[in-house]
C-alpha cells in the first residue's frame, strides 16, 4: 500500500498532466456540438478535403471510354443562330441521338431536362420520343425541388421510375424533396431509364457529394397529403447498374444497403452517408488538365451529322462514339449548369455524372473514417504533442519534432485518401494538437518557474531563521556598492550580535537558543523596509543592508532595533519569559570603507565597542 502511494507520489506530475490532458481533450469535444464551432470546423475540414483531392487528382486517370458532349458557349451561339431560341426543337436531339447510336456506343445519357412546360413544338417532341424509344441504352433525367405548393401541386410520376431499395430506414434518411419539375409524360411512358440529377451544394457552395437515393413521397392525387416514401436513384446509378449487369454479368436485381451503409452493386459498392449521399473522388480540372474526361462540343457533333447527311467528310473521326459511354449536357453559364467542385471552380455539371460512373467502375468512392477512429487519431496526435513538450528539453527540437508529427499526419491523411479512399479528420486532430502543444508549454513553464523560485530560495535563505544566508549577503553587498556608485547615494550596514548567547544556550538549551534566534530574526525584519536585506551572517550574528541610507539614519534605525529587542520580553514557554539584548555596529558606504570587507570590518569594530561598553547598545568608534 505504502509502495503504491510512493509510486503515485513519484509520478505525481505525470499523473497530473495526463488528467489535465484528458480533461482538455474532452472539453474540446464538448465544445464542438455548438453550432458555430461545428460550422467553422466543418468548413475547415471540407477545405482540407479539397486540398487532398487536388493533390491526389494529379495521379488519377479518368476512364477514356466516357465521352462528354457539351453544349458549350460556341455550340450555344451556333444553336441560337440556327434555331432562334433556347430550348432548341427536340428533333435536334433526335437527329443527334440517331447519329451517335449509329456508331454503337455502350450508353447515351442526357443530363438535360426535357421539361413538360417547355413543350412548344409537339411534332418535334413526338419525333424525339419516338427515337428515344428505339434505344434501350439511352437515359434521361428528372429533377426534384421544394417549390411551394402554391406554385404547383406535387406532380404524380407514377410507380415506374422509383426503385425498391432494401435498407434500414432508421440509419439512412435520404434527402426528401416535396416537389418536382415534370418532364414530358410521354417520355416517362416511353422509358424506365430516367434517374434524378439533384446535386445539393455544401454550405460553401461546393459540390462534394451526390445524393445516390432521394425521397420524393407519393402524394394523393391533387393533394399535398403524403401516402408513402418513394425512392429515386441518381441517373448514373441506374446506368451503372445496367452497365455492370450487361458487361460484367453482375446479376444485380435487388438493391441492398449493407450494415456498413454501402449500396452493394455486385463487386462494387457505393459508400453512403446517413443522408444517402456519397462523396466523389474528383478528377482534375476539366479541359485544363489533359488527363480528365474526353470532351467534344455539341456543334462538332452537329456539323459531323450535317456532313454525313450531305455525304461529305465528317468533322469527328469515324466511330468516335463506338463502345463509349456518352453523356450529353450543357456547359454554358447562361444555362446555369456550371458547378464548383474541389478540383475545379467551373465544372460542367455533366462531368459530375462522368465522375460518379468512373468512381463506381473503379470502386474508389470516398468514405469517411468512423468516429471512433477519428477520435483515436486525435488522441494519438494530442499525446504526441504533449510528449514533445514534456519529454524534450530543447524548445526548438520539440517545435521541430511537433511540426514533423503534423507534417507526417498530413501526408498520412493524403495517403489513406489516395490508397484506401478514406477521409480521416484533419481539422480537429491538428487544431487539437496545436492547442495541446501550446497549453502544455504554458503548464511546463508555470511549473518550471515555480521550480526555479523554489531552488533559488533554497540557495539564498537560511533554513532556521529564514533570513538571507551568508552567500546572498556577500553578493548583495557587492551589488549595493555598484548601485551606490551609480546613484551617488550611500547605503549602510548594521551588524548584530546577541549578548551572552553562549550562556543562554547553556542555561536553557540549544532548542531555546534556536527559538530566540528566530524571534530576533522576525523582530529585525519587522523593523526595516521591505527592500532592505536582513541576513544571517553566521552563528548568532546577523546583518542588515539598508538601501539608500546615510550613517545618521542607519544609527537611528540600529538604536530603534536595539530598544525594540530589549523592551520585549520573550516567552520561552507559558511560564517562562526571558529578556534578550543585542549589540550592534553600523558602517556606511562609501564613508567607512570602499570594499565589502572594509565596511564589514568597520561595522564589526563598532560592534566590539558596543560589547566593550556594556552591550545592549549601538557601538561607536
Ligand atoms: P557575547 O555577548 O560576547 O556575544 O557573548 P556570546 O555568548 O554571545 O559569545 P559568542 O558570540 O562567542 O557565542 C556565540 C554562541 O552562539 C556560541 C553558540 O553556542 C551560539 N550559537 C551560534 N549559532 C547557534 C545556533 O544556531 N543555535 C543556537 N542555539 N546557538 C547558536
Ligand atoms: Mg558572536
Ligand atoms: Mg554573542
Amino acid at each position: 500500500m505504502n509502495n503504491f502511494i510512493n509510486l503515485l507520489y513519484r509520478h505525481r506530475y505525470d499523473i497530473f498532466f495526463s488528467i489535465l490532458l484528458f480533461i482538455l481533450i474532452f472539453a474540446f469535444f464538448i465544445i464542438i456540438p455548438k453550432e458555430e464551432t461545428k460550422n467553422i470546423i466543418n468548413i475547415t475540414e471540407n477545405k482540407t478535403f479539397d486540398i487532398r483531392q487536388n493533390i491526389i487528382s494529379k495521379n488519377k486517370k479518368a476512364n477514356k471510354d466516357i465521352v462528354i458532349v457539351t453544349v458549350d458557349d460556341p455550340s450555344y451561339e451556333y444553336l441560337i443562330d440556327k434555331y432562334g431560341d433556347w430550348p432548341i426543337p427536340r428533333s435536334v436531339y433526335a437527329d443527334l441521338l440517331n447519329y451517335i447510336q449509329a456508331q454503337n456506343p455502350k450508353y447515351v445519357a442526357f443530363d438535360l431536362l426535357f421539361i413538360k412546360t417547355l413543350n412548344r413544338i409537339p411534332k418535334s417532341d413526338e419525333k424525339f420520343i419516338k427515337v428515344f424509344k428505339k434505344y434501350n441504352n439511352t437515359y434521361t433525367a428528372i429533377n426534384f425541388d421544394d417549390y411551394s405548393f402554391d406554385l404547383r401541386m406535387p406532380p404524380l410520376i407514377g410507380k415506374k421510375l422509383n426503385s425498391e431499395i432494401n435498407f434500414d430506414k432508421s440509419k439512412i434518411k435520404p434527402l426528401k424533396f416535396t416537389n418536382c419539375r415534370m418532364i414530358i409524360p410521354e417520355l416517362i411512358e416511353a422509358t424506365d431509364n430516367i434517374g434524378h440529377i439533384n446535386t445539393p451544394k455544401s454550405d460553401d457552395g461546393f459540390i462534394r457529394t451526390v445524393p445516390i437515393i432521394i425521397n420524393y413521397p407519393k402524394y394523393q392525387k391533387n393533394s399535398t397529403q403524403e401516402i408513402e416514401d418513394n425512392y429515386y436513384l441518381y441517373l448514373t446509378v441506374k446506368l451503372a447498374i445496367d452497365y455492370l449487369n450487361k458487361y460484367e454479368n453482375a446479376g444485380i436485381k435487388n438493391l441492398i444497403i449493407d450494415k456498413n451503409n454501402n449500396l452493394i452493386l455486385g463487386s462494387r459498392k457505393i459508400p453512403l452517408m446517413n443522408d444517402a449521399q456519397t462523396i466523389l473522388n474528383w478528377y482534375g480540372d476539366s479541359g485544363l488538365i489533359a488527363d480528365t474526361f474526353k470532351y467534344v462540343s455539341f456543334w462538332q457533333v452537329l456539323k459531323s451529322l450535317e456532313a454525313k447527311n450531305k455525304g461529305e467528310k465528317e468533322l469527328l473521326p469515324k466511330d468516335f462514339f463506338k463502345d463509349k459511354i456518352v453523356y450529353i449536357g450543357t456547359n454554358v453559364f447562361s444555362l446555369s449548369d456550371i458547378k464548383t467542385v474541389p478540383t475545379s471552380k467551373y465544372l460542367p455539371g455533366v462531368e459530375i455524372h462522368a465522375t460518379l460512373l468512373n468512381n463506381i467502375l473503379d470502386n474508389n468512392l470516398i468514405h469517411k473514417a468512423s468516429l471512433k477512429y477519428n477520435i483515436l487519431i486525435s488522441i494519438i496526435l494530442a499525446l504526441s504533442a504533449a510528449y514533445t513538450v514534456f519529454k524534450i528539453r530543447s524548445v526548438s527540437i520539440s517545435v521541430i519534432l511537433f511540426s514533423c508529427f503534423i507534417m507526417l499526419y498530413l501526408y498520412f491523411s493524403i495517403f489513406v485518401m489516395e490508397k484506401f479512399y478514406v477521409w480521416i479528420w484533419v481539422a480537429i486532430p491538428v487544431i487539437l494538437a496545436i492547442l495541446i502543444f501550446i497549453v502544455a508549454y504554458i503548464i511546463k513553464y508555470f511549473f518550471k518557474s515555480r521550480d526555479f523560485e523554489y531552488t533559488y530560495k533554497l540557495a539564498t535563505t537560511d533554513g532556521l531563521t529564514e533570513l538571507y544566508n551568508h552567500r546572498f549577503f556577500q553578493e548583495q553587498i557587492r551589488k549595493n556598492i555598484i548601485i551606490s556608485d551609480k546613484t551617488k547615494i550611500p547605503f549602510s550596514l548594521i551588524i548584530i550580535d546577541i549578548d551572552f548567547f553562549k550562556k543562554f544556550n547553556d542555561k536553557y538549551g540549544h532548542q531555546a537558543g534556536d527559538a530566540v534566534l528566530k524571534h530576533v530574526a522576525r523582530t529585525l525584519k519587522s523593523c526595516v523596509r521591505n527592500n532592505d536585506f536582513v541576513c544571517r551572517y553566521g552563528g548568532e550574528e546577523m546583518t542588515i543592508l539598508l538601501n539608500n541610507t546615510n550613517h545618521k539614519d542607519a544609527v537611528k534605525i540600529a538604536e530603534d532595533i536595539c530598544t525594540s529587542i530589549a523592551s520585549k520580553k520573550y516567552a520561552l514557554n507559558p511560564d517562562l519569559e526571558v529578556n534578550i539584548t543585542i549589540s550592534l555596529g553600523v558602517a556606511t558606504y562609501p564613508d567607512n570603507g570602499k570594499t565589502p570587507s572594509e565596511i564589514i570590518e568597520y561595522a564589526d569594530k563598532c560592534l566590539y565597542k558596543a560589547k566593550e561598553n556594556g552591550r545592549n547598545q549601538v557601538g561607536n568608534l
